[in-house]
């Protein structure tokens, strides 16, 4: 910000990515090499004045873990540094949006940390008592920190030690302090307080209504000793590792997006293979394969679809239906060779819903246009691709794809009006024209080779930047 770089011109990576993204040629990461540099401030480096708000959201959203954060966030804080104070009541805005997104990520995470960690005694000379409290817990994002205060609050009386892969809390009765994350085998396996835990949880565990603030506040030591009695229910106990494994299944279902599947900053060849486990929205649960794309990594001129069809979903191919033949007519009028691009859709899955048509045996899928929620969801994808292929053009292919750049108010083109470059989040040159389906679905054969047209002009004026 110091610096005035603007947010197009920063490439955020994930460090332990860095070494993969090093044979490009952006970036001169030798390994060892610190990654970023930051630029040292100037002692008249201007004050930022930013509403009090964006900062306490900011505490939290920084706890995401992506690379993904880093560009939201300082994107609307170079917004917002630039005049526009309101931002952040904008609900259309993407990277509002996007904010927003994880700001819900981290709040769920947080809660799943409340209810699921789970402390065991052990020995330690050191504490208080004589005995620590010792917990293993795996968050989804980097919430450590900024949960320790809950388990302050919660356990007072206790010396305790929450350790995770990234980074460790620890308090003595007196200050929280944190340490370096650990492997897994430093957690202790076995101790009674495991025992004595899942009586209590099972006492009042009830999977379809869970009390996290009743069960949280009950939790502390002297509740324990009471707790031999709930023995007698030996069933309910039996039954408390399932239950707590179908709950923590049910967690994972509950993504709010693609992005935990992906392996950020990896080469496409990557993403397309992590790309089947992804239950970033409810669309996996259609039983379709999502497609990713085709082309190059090093395509310069990128296609942006809305979603895979039929024929591409059983292909394992973006366009190569009915709309793919109308693209390729299209790119060989604009004197462009199908190879050569980029192509890939806003959304990876096959929205459809089964249809019986009249004469015909069998159902049949057909198209469903996803939402602009799905289209949300399945961003992360989108960036993931985009931040290795960093196409100079890309074309948006219809008003999906160009909500899921420009944003949702994104309105529909006109044939009459050529399509002007504009510089985007993907690429310095973004155009918008027709998408192929809805030539094919056009009122008159006149409006379909005028949108045609369009398509075909596009792609030429994105050739030209590309
Ligand atoms: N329509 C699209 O938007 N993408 C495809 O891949 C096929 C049809």
């Amino acid at each position: 910000m110091a610096d005035e770089v603007a947010p197009r011109d920063i490439v955020w990576i994930d460090p332990s990515r860095a070494a993969e993204a090093s044979g490009d040629d952006l970036f001169e990461f030798a390994p060892g090499a610190p990654l970023v540099t930051a630029p040292v401030l100037a002692k008249d480096a201007p004050v930022l004045s930013l509403p009090r708000a964006f900062i306490e959201r900011l505490r939290t959203v920084k706890c995401y873990r992506s690379p993904e954060m880093w560009r939201v966030a300082y994107e609307l804080l170079w917004r917002i540094v630039r005049g526009e104070r309101d931002l952040l009541s904008d609900p259309l805005d993407p990277d509002v949006v996007a904010f927003q997104r994880m700001e819900k990520a981290i709040r769920r995470d947080a809660h799943k940390m409340h209810a699921f960690v789970r402390f065991r005694r052990i020995d330690d000379e050191t504490a208080r008592n004589g005995e620590r409290f010792i917990a293993w817990y795996e968050p989804t994002h980097l919430i450590v920190e900024r949960e320790a205060a809950f388990f302050q609050r919660r356990f007072p009386s206790m010396d305790w030690s929450i350790l995770s892969p990234d980074r460790c809390s620890h308090f003595d009765g007196d200050k929280v302090s944190f340490s370096a994350g650990v492997d897994r085998s430093a957690a202790p396996t076995e101790d009674e307080l495991e025992d004595l835990w899942c009586l209590y949880y099972a006492s009042i565990f009830n999977p379809a209504r869970v009390k996290l603030k009743a069960m949280t506040a009950e939790m502390p030591k002297k509740f324990w000793h009471t707790l031999p009695e709930t023995a007698q229910i030996p069933e309910l106990l039996a039954d408390v590792p399932r239950r707590l494994e179908e709950m923590a299944k049910n967690s994972r279902r509950m993504a709010d997006s693609a992005m935990p599947f992906i392996p950020h900053g990896a080469p496409v060849d990557e993403l397309r293979a992590a790309l089947s486990g992804c239950e970033g929205c409810e669309l996996f649960k259609n039983h379709t394969r999502p497609v990713l794309s085709e082309g190059q990594e090093s395509a310069t001129l990128a296609l942006l679809g809305e979603q895979p069809g039929d024929a591409e979903e059983r292909e394992g191919r973006p366009f190569i239906g009915p709309a793919g033949q109308v693209l390729q007519r299209a790119l060989s009028q604009a004197g462009l060779v199908r190879e050569d691009l980029y192509l890939t859709n806003a959304v990876k899955h096959f929205r459809h819903e089964m249809q019986l048509r009249p004469g015909e045996r069998g159902k049949r899928r057909l198209h469903k246009r996803p939402t602009i929620e799905h289209v949300s969801r399945c961003q992360p994808w989108l960036d993931a691709e985009m931040f290795r292929v960093k196409p100079s053009a890309l074309v948006c292919l219809g008003v999906t794809a160009s909500r899921a750049v420009f944003g949702p108010t994104f309105r529909a083109l006109k044939p009459d009006e050529p399509a002007e470059p504009k510089t985007s989040r993907y690429a310095k040159a973004t155009l918008t024209t027709f998408h192929p389906a809805a030539i094919l679905r056009a009122s008159s054969p006149e409006l379909a080779q005028a949108m045609e047209d369009h398509l075909v002009d596009t792609l030429r004026r994105a050739a030209l930047s590309a």
